[in-house]
């Protein structure tokens, strides 16, 4: 039985890729309006739990399950986990010359809230939350992160949020690359897109404490070799920024 308040539950979840183990046996619950952070080292599986996470094909689940609203998602294809509420902001979005911020967005929209809209209702909408964002009018005409800063794809990842109002935002290294302007970028547009739907859930996967300085986590994980070593509150990553990832046990301890 799992109780109402758990918005997000990961039960004895295991994953490979091509036969090789890489998430195992891993357990997580996520509240209404909480912020996880999950940290660990490099190759310690951070993006193929995210990847998993929001349905990529290439990554098999071989045991356990994904419970979202009280409904299993462990089989259900990326585009319905979307409707159902999950964001996940890639590391590396993809650049598309010809596909305006604005055209994206309608959508993207159009797809996840299943809702069709007008263009001028979408542009009164979208105009409104860019101006929460600060985001100057213009960068909807822009074509989708052509030849954006780090900061402004980092806006276009915020304004997603706002526009599309998912359940659950998750972050893999959002921070990675980024000036101290572009993180407090996200924090701000974290920040409104809270104030605006504060039910959503966001967890935050970096290898780096240094955004947990501008987003307070309600709680840390570390992950080591595909599995969460330990969890705690904000603490936890201080102690890590201290004293590294050697306190944890694991053979990826210096990287
Ligand atoms: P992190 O995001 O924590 O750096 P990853 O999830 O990217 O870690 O990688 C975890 C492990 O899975 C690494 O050992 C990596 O080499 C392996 N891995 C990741 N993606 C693939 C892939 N597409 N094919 C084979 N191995 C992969
Ligand atoms: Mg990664």
């Amino acid at each position: 039985m799992i109780p109402c308040f758990i918005m997000f539950l990961i039960k004895n979840l295991s994953v490979s890729i091509d036969d090789q183990p890489i998430i195992n046996d891993l357990n997580l619950q996520v509240a209404p309006g909480t912020i996880h952070a999950i940290m660990g080292p490099n190759g310690s599986g951070k993006s193929t739990l995210a990847y998993t996470l929001a349905g990529h094909p290439n990554y098999k689940i071989e045991r356990g399950s994904i419970v979202f609203n009280n409904q299993n998602v462990t089989k259900l294809p990326p585009d319905k986990r979307a409707q159902a509420g999950l964001f996940l902001a890639f590391q590396h979005p993809c650049e598309i010359p010809g596909v305006t911020v604005s055209n994206f967005l309608k959508e993207a929209y159009a797809a996840i809230t299943t809702t069709q809209i007008s263009v001028e209702e979408f542009h009164q909408l979208l105009q409104k939350k860019m101006k929460l964002l600060n985001i100057d009018p213009s960068f909807a005409y822009r074509n989708l992160n052509d030849g954006f800063s780090g900061g402004e794809k980092k806006r276009l990842e915020m304004l997603q949020l706002l526009v599309l109002k998912p359940k659950l935002a998750i972050l893999d290294e959002i921070d990675s690359g980024l000036d101290i302007d572009a993180l407090k970028i996200v924090a701000q547009g974290l920040t409104q897109a809270r104030r605006e739907n504060p039910s959503m859930s966001v967890i935050i996967i970096t290898h780096y404490q240094r955004i947990l300085n501008y987003i307070k986590p309600d709680f840390v994980h570390i992950l080591m070799n595909g599995n969460i070593v330990q969890s705690g509150d904000a603490t936890l990553a201080h102690s890590l920024e201290q004293r590294g990832y050697q306190q944890f046990h694991g053979d990826q301890a210096t990287q």
